[in-house]
């Protein structure tokens, strides 16, 4: 299997929830090796750019409304297998929907306030790494030793 990078964002209802410990324990207890990690504050158009995927669909005010409504935490991860692993431990969109021990079932409220993203193919993981982090940032976090 390859290494792959996928993105993380730990949502603003995980910050609010205070559950970032919780839910970096289990991605790196999943063998992730985390290669960038920030907290921002997401305006309504960054977060517009970012799920820009979505425009148009019913719930995309909601969604953009909801990740600029207080600061969320983007990590670049990397991992054999990442993208299909990661979204795995996250389980499905809907929480109601999400198998038992992933982190939406044991965390999340709604499918709207789902605790984290991850990205859903190798291509888009690149996109969205780039858009919190620089490459040489990345570069400068890889683990020595
Ligand atoms: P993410 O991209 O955040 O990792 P996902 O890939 O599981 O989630 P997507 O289909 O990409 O799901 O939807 C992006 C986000 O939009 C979801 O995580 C969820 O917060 C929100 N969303 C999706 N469908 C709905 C819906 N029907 N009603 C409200 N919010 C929704
Ligand atoms: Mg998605």
């Amino acid at each position: 299997m390859a290494v792959e990078r996928t993105l993380a964002i730990l949502k603003p209802d995980c910050v609010r929830k205070e559950l970032i410990g919780d839910v970096l324990r289990r991605i790196q207890d999943a063998g992730f090796t985390i290669l960038g990690l920030r907290m921002t504050r997401l305006s309504k158009r960054e977060a517009e750019g970012f799920y820009a995927v979505h425009k148009g669909k019913a719930f995309f005010d909601e969604l953009t409304t909801f990740m600029s409504s207080g600061p969320c935490v983007p990590v670049a991860l990397e991992k054999e297998n990442a993208i299909a692993d990661f979204r795995a431990l996250i389980g499905a969109t809907n929480p109601k929907e999400a198998a038992e021990g992933t982190i939406r079932s044991d965390f999340a409220g709604s499918i709207g306030e789902n605790i984290v993203h991850g990205s859903d193919s190798v291509a888009n993981g690149q996109v969205e790494i780039n858009y919190f982090f620089d490459q040489a940032t990345l570069v400068a976090n890889e683990p020595v030793g």
